[in-house]
């Protein structure tokens, strides 16, 4: 695969998602860094985005419900380079029904480079990096070279 790069602006496009045992840390969390979060463009799977709007105020793009397709839209999201972060809370004590769909946005989010944090921690370094407030160059893959290099 050749890659190429993409500039991730300081305003950033935020995906929030959290498995229903870690929602209340995603929304402490959530509530935590408010003011920091109120910057950038925040998008959420159905459930988590209407908790945390409801317990923080802060304004969410609220998808459907992940284990209704909410994990895929994210992912759709994130191929269309529409989502520059994701702070996913997944569950790693409970199995889950759309567990599909859950390992298809990691990859999709591995694939194209998105910085993601799945537990509190990696949260908190990410949101305070100098780099979450500051524009990014991250290669990505080289979707052009990728199709003329198949269609020769
Ligand atoms: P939910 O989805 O926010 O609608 O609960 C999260 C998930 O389980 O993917």
């Amino acid at each position: 695969m050749q890659y190429t790069t993409r500039t991730i602006p300081r305003l950033k496009s935020i995906a929030l998602v959290g498995h229903d045992n870690m929602k209340p840390d995603l929304i402490a969390w959530c509530s935590q860094y408010k003011q920091a979060l109120s910057q950038h463009k925040l998008y959420a799977t159905g459930t988590t985005g209407a908790l945390i709007s409801h317990n923080t105020g802060l304004s969410i793009n609220s998808l459907v419900s992940g284990p209704l397709g909410g994990d895929q839209q994210i992912g759709a999201l994130i191929t269309e380079q529409k989502i520059d972060v994701m702070i996913f809370f997944w569950d790693p004590l409970e199995a889950q029904p759309h567990d599909p769909d859950v390992k298809a946005l990691l990859r999709l989010a591995a694939v194209w480079n998105i910085p993601v944090a799945c537990n509190q921690s990696s949260a908190d370094m990410l949101i305070t990096s100098p780099l979450f407030d500051s524009e990014y160059q991250k290669t990505v893959p080289d979707y052009d070279s990728y199709m003329s290099a198949r269609t020769k």
